[in-house]
C-alpha cells in the first residue's frame, strides 16, 4: 500500500498514520485553518446540516479526532431543543421573545438525550479533543451540567475507555443520563470496540483515507448502526473544475508541505497529507465500495468543486 510517496506493507501503514497524527495532535486545529482557509469549518457544518439529527440520536463519530464533528452534534442538537421548547412556551404562555430569552439566561441546555461517541485510534488526538470538551464545559467528556446519581451500568467495558487528564475515572465517561451526551473511546474503525445494531448515525469526516483496509471499515460502520441507521463520510475527493483543479494542484503540492514546515515543523507529515488525498477513490468509485459493504440508497454531494464530498449510505 502507500504511505505518502513511500510504498509501504500494509502493516506499517497504520503505524506510520498513526505517527503522523501523533506528531500533528497539538497543532491539529490550527493547522486544520490555516491550511483551509477555515473553510473545513463549512463543509463540517454542512455534514451536520445533512445529518438532521432527530431528538435522541446516537451518533458515532468514527477517526472523530479532536471533536469538531462531535462538538457540531452537540451544539446542532441544543440550540434545536431550545428553539423547539422556545415556541411552545411562547404559544402556552403567550410570553415575548424577550421574556423568553431572560428566561433561557439560565436555564440548562438538554440534549433530549442526544448522544455522541467519538472514537479515534490515537490518544494524542482525543486528548485534545477532551481539553477542548473541558473548556466548553463538558467534563470527563460528559456534560458539566449536574449529573444524576451514578449508574453502575456502562456502554462498554471500561478498559475501553481512556480519560486523559481527569481523575474521575473511566467509567465517568460513558454515564448515562439526559445531559451526558459526549464520551471518548480508543478505537481502530477496522475492528470497532462496540456491539452489533448500536447507533443511529455513523459519521467518519477526513478520517477514512487514513484507513489501510477501508472495506473493512465500511462493513464496521455497517455492523455497529441500527436498521434504518445513515452512514455519513466528509472526505477529500476528486476536484471536477480545471480551473479550481490546476490552483489546488499549486496549492496542495507547494503550500501545503511548506506551511506544515514552518507551523508545525513537519513537513513530512503535510506530504502524506497531500498524498493521502490524491490516492483516494474518486466520489463514484468509494460510492461502490459503500454500496459493496451493505448500504443503500448511496448518494454523495460534491463541496467547493470536489475538493470534498459527502457520501450517505442506509442500512436498511
Ligand atoms: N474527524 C476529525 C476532523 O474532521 O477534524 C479528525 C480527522 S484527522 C484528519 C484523521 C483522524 O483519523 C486522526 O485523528 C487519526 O488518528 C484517525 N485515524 C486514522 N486511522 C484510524 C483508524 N484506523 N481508526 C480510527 N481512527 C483513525
Amino acid at each position: 500500500t502507500h504511505f505518502g510517496f513511500e510504498t509501504v506493507s500494509e502493516e506499517e501503514k497504520g503505524g506510520k498514520v498513526y505517527q503522523v497524527f501523533e506528531s500533528v495532535a497539538k497543532k491539529y486545529d490550527v493547522m486544520n485553518d490555516m491550511m483551509s482557509l477555515g473553510i473545513h469549518r463549512i463543509w463540517k457544518d454542512l455534514l451536520l446540516w445533512k445529518m438532521r439529527p432527530f431528538p435522541g440520536t446516537q451518533l458515532l463519530d468514527v477517526a472523530g479526532g479532536t471533536g469538531d464533528i462531535a462538538f457540531r452534534f452537540l451544539n446542532y442538537v441544543q440550540a434545536q431543543h431550545q428553539r423547539k421548547e422556545k415556541r411552545q412556551l411562547r404559544a402556552q404562555q403567550n410570553l415575548s421573545w424577550e421574556e423568553i430569552a431572560k428566561k433561557y439566561q439560565n436555564e440548562e441546555d438538554s440534549l433530549d438525550g442526544s448522544h455522541v461517541m467519538v472514537c479515534d485510534i490515537n490518544k494524542e488526538m482525543l486528548k485534545i479533543g477532551k481539553q477542548k470538551a473541558r473548556a466548553r464545559g463538558y467534563k470527563a467528556g460528559v456534560s458539566s451540567h449536574p449529573l444524576p446519581p451514578k449508574k453502575k451500568k456502562t456502554l462498554l467495558p471500561s478498559y475501553l475507555y481512556f480519560i486523559v487528564g481527569f481523575s474521575e475515572g473511566p467509567t465517568d465517561a460513558v454515564e448515562e443520563s439526559p445531559v451526558n451526551g459526549l464520551a471518548w473511546v480508543v478505537g481502530d474503525a477496522e475492528e470497532l470496540p462496540f456491539d452489533d445494531d448500536k447507533f443511529d448515525v455513523y459519521t467518519i469526516a477526513f478520517g477514512i483515507r487514513n484507513v489501510t483496509h477501508i472495506d473493512q471499515a465500511l462493513q464496521e460502520a455497517h455492523r455497529v448502526l441500527k436498521p434504518g441507521g445513515r452512514f455519513l463520510c466528509l472526505e477529500f475527493s476528486q476536484v471536477n473544475n480545471p480551473l479550481v483543479s490546476r490552483l489546488y494542484d499549486v496549492y496542495s503540492f507547494q503550500v501545503i508541505p511548506v506551511l506544515g514546515e514552518v507551523i508545525a515543523g513537519d513537513w513530512k507529515s503535510y506530504q502524506y497529507l497531500v498524498e493521502s488525498i490524491r490516492q483516494f477513490p474518486s466520489q463514484e468509485e468509494f460510492k461502490e465500495m459503500i454500496e459493496d459493504a451493505g448500504f443503500q440508497k448511496v448518494t454523495y454531494e460534491n463541496l467547493t468543486s470536489g475538493i470534498v464530498a459527502i457520501h450517505s449510505g442506509f442500512k436498511l
